[in-house]
């Protein structure tokens, strides 16, 4: 193959889809279609698509200024030290992950995934959490349960969605919006899951895990997974968020939002991301940059520009995702390489550590250990254990909110991209009732403050403005808000 065509994964979901990307002489890149990719037969969404656009290298800096990757190295080198905390949520391969433990270790510390719930649910369904089912297991189901918007969430599922369909499979949707593959769309609560949704061990329920989850409803979930003996599947925003979760295991993790509390407090002094721009992941934005202002460092070690690089003391800029060397794993446990022989990341973590020569093979090796495999290869899913767990004593209650304004997470949202859908969505009462008229945007209110949006009409719950872009007034992933012209 061309030595500037990368073999590669889109790094929008955990569905990681393949992909081909192309490097120009002009130093942009082009995407290209790879339809013998096992996940994706070479169809992506718009994110994949689109990816050229919105993918912007990284920049070196000490101090806020431009700088040589290797004085940002030593720079960083100095500032992280004994009470710094690491964060890296899975935006990258495993090895890279891997690299950074070794880093925190040296300094006493674990690297934080940022899937808070992990910390919350007991040890002993945490396979079940990280590991999913084989997507094709979706296409042979006889009954879907969906706690996920996938056309929003996770795109290339609604074609395995469809394709269990054809072969005969109903699907239950369960949430705020209307799915419209759905045969049926249920608004219900955790109470009524086992009774409305008569599920068994021929059907499969997909939810989300993210770092805003609420641990409870995982645990609901995990609950109606081994009552009905349905196998579940949370997907993850993060394209390696799996692998990192199993690089991470069995590590005490903080979930973001106690990393922002302890750094208000005074607490953490020293921030270290990788890959992970908390600005653009937890809904609060202001609360985030607030907190971060506090920080005496904070070091980013990644390979794109984003809303964090620009307030970060050092960033250590590595080579792009796709260039990389290394592996990730899918939602559904799938192991996968790229072409790319880039090691830039864990170089400068092995120089910070004292170990700066071929520290790649070695955290390689660790990788494919935990995985159990001589080599990877995508076509093939290595074997997970997933212990029985026991029933967990739950009942979510929902906070009581009159207007709920609700994030749709989606590919672009994750990655602090405003796409051309920066609207919100409500039913046609809530429009009518709050006088609201087509063309003129809806200004929506919170304590935090009050911003106007378009808005589209759409089969969502009463009492539910679900929006598809992060809006500054925002103080979670739901936030208690009025609506007026
Ligand atoms: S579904 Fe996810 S991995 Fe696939 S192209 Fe879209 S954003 Fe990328």
């Amino acid at each position: 193959m061309n030595e500037n065509i990368f073999t590669t994964v889109c790094p929008g979901c955990s569905m990681a889809c393949g992909m081909y990307v192309r490097e120009k002489d002009d130093g942009t890149i082009d995407i290209d279609w790879r339809k013998d990719a096992v996940v994706n037969a070479g169809k992506l969404c718009r994110f994949g698509v689109r990816l050229p656009h919105n993918l912007k290298p990284a920049t070196s800096k000490v101090d806020g200024a431009e700088a040589d990757l290797s004085d940002a190295v030593a720079a960083a080198g100095d500032a992280i030290g004994d009470g710094a905390v690491f964060v890296s949520v899975g935006n990258t391969t495993c090895e890279e992950h891997l690299a950074l433990m070794k880093l925190a270790e040296s300094k006493g510390a674990v690297v934080n995934t940022g899937m808070g719930a992990f910390s919350m649910v007991p040890s002993e369904c945490h396979p079940t959490m990280g590991v999913g089912i084989p997507f094709d297991a979706i296409e042979s189901a006889k009954k879907i349960v969906l706690f996920i918007d996938p056309y929003e969430q996770y795109p290339l599922l609604v074609r395995r969605i469809l394709a269990s369909k054809k072969n005969g499979a109903t699907v239950t949707a369960v949430g705020c919006k209307a799915i419209s593959l759905a045969d049926e769309n249920k608004a219900i609560g955790p109470d009524s899951y086992e009774a409305e949704l008569a599920l068994d061990s021929d059907s499969v329920i997909i939810a989300d895990l993210n770092p805003s989850s609420d641990p409870e409803q995982v645990m609901v979930l995990l609950n109606l997974a081994k009552a009905s003996g349905a196998p579940i599947i949370f997907m993850k925003p993060f394209v390696n968020a799996v692998g990192c979760d199993l690089a991470s295991r069995k590590t005490a993790q903080k979930s973001l939002d106690q990393i922002i509390t302890e750094i208000d407090s005074g607490e953490i002094k020293t921030l270290v991301c990788m890959d992970s721009d908390l600005i653009e992941i937890m809904p609060d934005e202001t609360a985030v940059r607030e907190a971060l202002e506090k920080l005496d460092n904070l070091v980013v070690i990644t390979s794109r520009d984003s809303a964090t690089t620009d307030v970060a003391n050092i960033v250590v800029a590595t080579e792009p995702f796709y260039k990389k060397a290394g592996t990730v794993v899918n939602a559904e446990g799938r192991a996968i390489a790229g072409s790319g022989a880039g090691t830039d990341g864990i170089d400068a973590i092995g120089s910070m550590i004292g170990q700066p020569v071929d520290l790649f093979s070695e955290v390689n090796a660790a990788v494919l250990a935990t995985l159990g495999v001589d080599a990877v290869d995508e076509r093939v899913i290595p074997e997970y254990e997933k212990p029985e767990y026991a029933a967990m004593d739950v009942s979510p209650t929902a906070e009581a909110v009159e207007t709920a304004l609700v994030y749709a997470y989606n590919p672009f949202l994750w990655n602090g991209i405003v796409d051309d859908n920066d609207f919100v969505e409500m039913n046609l009462d809530m429009v009518t009732s709050n006088s609201l008229l087509k063309g003129i945007p809806v200004r929506i209110a919170s304590d935090r403050g009050e911003v106007a949006v378009r808005f589209k009409v759409s089969d969502v719950a009463p009492g539910v403005v679900l929006s598809n872009v992060k809006l500054p007034m925002t103080t979670g992933m739901v936030t208690s808000v009025t609506l007026s012209r």
